[in-house]
């Protein structure tokens, strides 16, 4: 689990068993031992089940109660990144989540990352992130084109996997601008 944080800022996980609940941090217990550690201050939470780190959710500038997260985002995302600028720099996602009533996120589990946008459909082109939420990283590598599974990666970045050559050419006219 220290390897999945390693992305992150190196003051951002530091957690007390004893936290008071206060204006800038708040532990609460669900049944089935979940348990979430809000830090509004800085901007993220913490989700734990039976004690073990599940899911790391990193929020940005318009949640009502959590300040906009400030640390080194992973895989050197920023904030204003659009949904078009995501998907060229990391390629299809493994699937996506969303729309209807809630806002609409695409992950990719190789990566152990979803990304969920300022908006509840899929034919807006230019939004923002709303939130980043970090998980345990799957072994399996999927074309960033095709998904068909693959295991060539680019060699600058290497963050995209393609199952073909002819993919990552396909794909490095609009990832060239993000491979970084
Ligand atoms: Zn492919
Ligand atoms: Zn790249």
């Amino acid at each position: 689990m220290t390897e999945f944080l390693e992305h992150l800022g190196k003051d951002s996980f530091k957690i007390k068993a004893d936290q008071p609940n206060d204006n800038n941090s708040k532990v609460q217990k669900f049944p089935n031992d979940v348990t979430y550690f809000m830090n509004y201050q800085h901007g993220y939470q913490l989700e734990f089940q039976n004690n073990i780190l599940k899911n790391v959710y990193l929020y940005g500038n318009h949640d009502k109660q959590f300040k906009p997260y400030k640390n080194v985002l992973p895989y050197r995302i920023i904030f204003t990144m659009c949904n078009a600028h995501i998907v060229a720099k990391f390629g299809e996602p493994t699937s996506k989540q969303g729309g209807g009533p809630i806002n609409i996120g695409i992950s990719y589990d190789h990566l152990g990352i979803e990304i969920t946008f300022q908006t509840k459909t899929w034919d807006q082109p230019n939004v923002a992130i709303d939130q980043i939420i970090l998980y345990e990283p799957s072994n399996q590598t999927i074309c960033g084109i095709c998904k068909k599974v693959g295991d060539l990666r680019c060699a600058q970045c290497k963050l995209v996997y393609y199952c073909s050559v002819g993919c990552q050419k396909t794909h490095w006219k609009q990832h060239k601008v993000f491979c970084n």
